[in-house]
């Protein structure tokens, strides 16, 4: 089989005549005669055929094409946002009764959806962490559905998912992993073991910060649902939205290796500064999640996480961060660009733990020049006050 980076520029593409997919717009499509339109009708509860715009058309289906290749799945199905498809997923597989049972370093606004939105339709849920070696034991005999993210958000702590996956099958329990770190080129949860991966394109696959999507990518034994979810749900994406980030893909091996080379550059010099308490990046062999990475993953990303050295004030730090000229505060990351924000601890797994960290900030290293981004953050950490006078004043 072709290298990805091959098939990533072949992907999703026609058959013939356009090079790139064309974006197809339309709500209406007219059939010749009723016969025609009654049988399409038939037809499309088992196969993907053109019949309303709410159904997808080419464009999407192009994508839907890419994004399955990319994953290594049997069909995906695309929605509006990473969320939607999270949402959507959750409520395809999940019924009143169930018990699903979430990672702890999961995106933040699935443990919202799990609190406001599950309990409403008789759905529980738990949480086990990343380094519970016995996370069996929090598995229900009504447990329908681990949910896991792996890498997790905020701190990248990794899952044995070929582990979990085995246990899972045995006990007639979906995995679903949210794969929006490895964006299906540096994690596979698939081929992992995984029944469902779900991914927001919004990050890496988009690329370029201007398109929110989501996918859900699954094998034969789950499309069903997924689909019928998505037409119940009236949930479907443009074909602009489809159409940019086709385009994103075309570069997105590209894009990631520099992401993850630079990131990881930046992370090995960030951990050598007396100002850094930790840096997290499962890239850096100090990391602990670095074993799993090294026999799970076969790349990295933009991501990485430091701790300040705990004598360092939120406010000093804070107004260091404000004077960054590189790196914008915004929400989200994948794209082109370097960003940074706060981490809250609380919505880590440090938030169990007695001792309280440092201060707690992600960086996404975006495509700039490492070494005018290390610049950026070597002012950052001049405009700290140096330990030995901090620990002077102490
Ligand atoms: C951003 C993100 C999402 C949600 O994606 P949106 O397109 O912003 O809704 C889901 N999971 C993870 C891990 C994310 O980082």
């Amino acid at each position: 089989m072709d290298a990805k980076s091959t098939r990533l520029a072949h992907m999703g593409r026609p058959a013939s005549g356009w090079a790139n997919t064309p974006i197809v717009k339309g709500s209406t499509y007219l059939f010749d005669n009723l016969a025609q339109w009654r049988g399409t009708r038939k037809q499309r509860e088992t196969q993907r055929v053109l019949s309303y715009g709410a159904r997808g058309n080419e464009t999407v289906y192009a994508l839907e094409d890419a994004v399955t290749e990319l994953e290594g799945g049997y069909r995906s199905k695309l929605f509006p946002t990473g969320l939607a498809a999270i949402a959507s997923t959750l409520l395809a597989c999940l019924k009143a009764g169930d018990h699903v049972l979430v990672s702890e370093g999961v995106y933040e606004p699935v443990k919202r959806l799990c609190a406001t939105q599950l309990v409403h339709y008789g759905i529980s849920y738990s949480y086990f962490s990343a380094h519970d070696a016995d996370w069996q034991r929090h598995l229900r005999p009504e447990t329908r559905m681990v949910y896991a993210e792996s890498p997790g958000s905020l701190l990248y702590d990794m899952l044995d998912l070929p582990g979990m996956a085995q246990v899972c099958r045995a006990r007639g329990i979906l995995l679903c992993a949210d794969n929006t770190w490895g964006s299906g080129l540096a994690y596979q949860p698939l081929a992992l073991g995984c029944d469902i991966s779900v991914a927001a394109a919004t990050k890496y696959l988009g690329g370029h910060s201007d398109v929110m999507m989501g996918s859900v990518t699954t094998g034969p034994a789950h499309f069903d649902a997924i689909e019928n979810v998505s037409i119940n749900l009236g949930q479907t994406v443009a074909a602009e939205d489809a159409f940019l980030v086709l385009r994103g893909l075309r570069t997105l091996e590209l894009r990631m290796q520099r992401h993850a080379q630079s990131a990881l550059g930046v992370a090995t010099w960030l951990a050598g500064q007396p100002a850094i308490k930790s840096v997290f990046h499962p890239a850096l062999p100090s990391d602990r999640n670095h074993a799993l990475w090294r026999r799970d993953a076969s790349g990295s990303n933009g991501l990485l996480t430091v701790e300040f050295n705990p004598q360092l004030s939120r406010a000093q730090i804070e107004e260091a961060v404000d004077q960054m000229r590189l790196f914008g505060i915004g929400s989200s990351w994948g794209g082109y660009e370097s960003l940074v924000l706060p981490v809250d601890p609380a919505c880590t797994r440090f938030a169990a733990q007695a001792a309280a960290p440092g201060y707690l900030l992600r960086l996404h290293i975006g495509l700039e020049d490492p070494a005018d981004l290390k610049k950026d953050l070597d002012s950052l950490l001049d405009a700290l006050p140096s330990l030995s006078q901090q620990q002077a004043i102490a």
